[in-house]
């Protein structure tokens, strides 16, 4: 009898708002060391904490781009724990009434889209970061992300393999961005993921779980579930019990660990936090951010194939971002006659090589323009396609546009029948017993010609009429 995997995912998103969540502290990544704090997220005592409005706005905004409920009022607790990062000894979240209950992110799956609930999103405040690299008998603190605010976006155990998973945070990570209400770079830990897994026979209730915790790449996530999956079922194989614990993945032994068993870590002695008034929002407030949402990827994504008759490929493709997303709708603004090319030369060749160079589209050393002045010469003959890749080449590395490129390396497509019958005449005096046997009636022998006529002209001869003039010409 096979097994059936069970996943859950927290996922722990930065909100990109200017200021932390409770103070005025800068929230600028990478300064040094405790640069960024106050007496507020330092944990002094007898500080008061004041909201972050701009946080809740965008964890509203987040909960109205997922179809879930907007609760117009919500309040804040306290989680007690201690950790040398937390020095108030407790994190400001929200536990009894999140800011969004419900909603769902729709993953694509082999059978059409696949609906994956979400159970809630709650605001919070981040930890600070234990240090411990290159020292030795001695950690350090830095609390500049201590009060840096987060969304926790909590799913319904809904996924039933790794690849669903990854399906699901790819899309959550692509909604965040294209909203703007987090810079999600993973690198530096803006979005987070604990995956809770377990297995189960087919129809029987769910199995223990375990949490993964804090991973922060989509490799990572992947390898860990698998691996846990394995070992679950390998304990229940042999007669034992999954243990309900937090375990953390070791990516350099491809293993995961125990790090706690829930009892212990779970008393977190919630209590509503005494020096925040119950967050109150007007259906008005929600009403205006709902107004002032963005177009989302999968609108977008269709609009591309319907406006521009993309195929589905390419409007995933160029719809990934919304960096992406308007540098098409530049492109095809200065190329307008043919969006499907724009699609195709964005796509295949510029993407390609950008990706080469390691670059983003936001600094491609070919803008949109300039992309357009190239295409504009493959519609209008002066240079074939194939002879366009090669100008794009010599773009991407002088950042000089096509027209210069074609003119200083005398790339113009020849099209001067004239011309044209010099080439063709040189070729049949080389190739005298071609000419025979082609006159003699071996057809198949125009593919030789056309193939030497145009490598005689360096690609450039217009093969439209090459061929129209060999035909002529060989007839004798
Ligand atoms: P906690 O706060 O202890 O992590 P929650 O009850 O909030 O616990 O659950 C956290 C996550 O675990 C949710 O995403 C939920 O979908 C998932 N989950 C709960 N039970 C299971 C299970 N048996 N197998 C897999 N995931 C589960
Ligand atoms: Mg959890
Ligand atoms: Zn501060």
């Amino acid at each position: 009898m096979s097994w059936e995997v069970v996943i859950g995912l927290e996922v722990h998103c930065q909100i990109n708002t200017r200021t932390k969540a409770f103070c005025g502290c800068s929230t600028r990544f990478g300064a040094e060391p405790n640069t960024q704090t106050c007496p507020v997220c330092l944990g002094m005592p007898g500080q008061l904490p004041v909201l972050n409005t701009v946080a809740v706005d965008k964890s509203i905004l987040t909960g109205l781009a997922i179809g879930a409920k907007i609760n117009l009022e919500s309040r804040f607790d306290r989680k007690n724990y201690f950790y040398p990062d937390l020095p108030k000894g407790y994190q400001i979240s929200q536990f009894a009434v999140p800011i969004v209950e419900g909603g769902h992110i729709d993953i694509p799956g082999k059978d059409g889209e696949k609906r994956i609930g979400v159970t809630r999103i709650h605001m919070e405040e981040d930890a600070g970061k234990s240090m411990h690299e290159g020292l030795e008998a001695v950690s350090h603190i830095d609390l500049n992300r201590s009060g840096v605010p987060l969304m926790e976006i909590v799913s319904e155990p809904d996924m039933r393999s790794a690849d669903e998973a990854i399906a699901y945070l790819k899309q959550l990570h692509q909604l965040v961005r294209f909203l703007e209400v987090s810079g999600a770079d993973m690198e530096k830990g803006q979005f987070r993921c604990d995956a809770n897994v377990s297995v189960r026979r087919p129809g029987e209730p769910l199995g223990t779980r375990t949490e993964l915790k804090n991973m922060n790449s989509f490799r990572f996530i992947k390898q860990a579930i698998d691996y846990e999956v394995m070992r679950q079922i390998e304990v229940i194989e042999d007669g034992g019990k999954v243990v309900q614990e937090s375990r953390l993945w070791d990516s350099v032994k491809n293993e995961s660990r125990s790090m706690r068993s829930k009892e212990e870590a779970h008393d977190y002695r919630y209590f509503p936090e005494p020096d925040l008034p119950p967050l109150r929002v007007s259906q008005e407030d929600v009403d205006a951010i709902r107004a002032g949402m963005p177009e989302l990827p999968g609108q977008l994504r269709r609009r591309f194939e319907t406006e521009f008759g993309l195929s589905p490929y390419d409007a995933d493709v160029l719809s990934q971002t919304r960096e992406l997303a308007s540098w098409y709708e530049s492109l095809v603004a200065a190329h307008p006659a043919d969006p499907k090319r724009c699609a195709n030369w964005m796509a295949n060749e510029l993407l390609g090589r950008l990706k080469e160079a390691g670059k983003e589209i936001e600094n491609s050393p070919v803008s949109a323009e300039s992309l357009a002045g190239l295409l504009d010469r493959i519609a209008d003959n002066t240079i074939s396609g194939k002879i366009a890749k090669d100008v794009l080449d010599a773009m991407m590395e002088s950042g000089a546009s096509a027209d210069a490129i074609i003119e200083e390396r005398g790339l113009k497509q020849v099209s001067d029948s004239g011309a044209i019958d010099a080439i063709i005449r040189e070729v049949m005096a080389a190739n005298p017993e071609q000419v025979e046997g082609y006159r003699g009636g071996k057809d198949k022998l125009m593919g030789f010609f056309v193939g030497q006529v145009m490598k005689a002209s360096r690609g450039q001869a217009n093969p439209g009429v090459v061929n129209q003039r060999l035909k002529e010409l060989l007839k004798g």
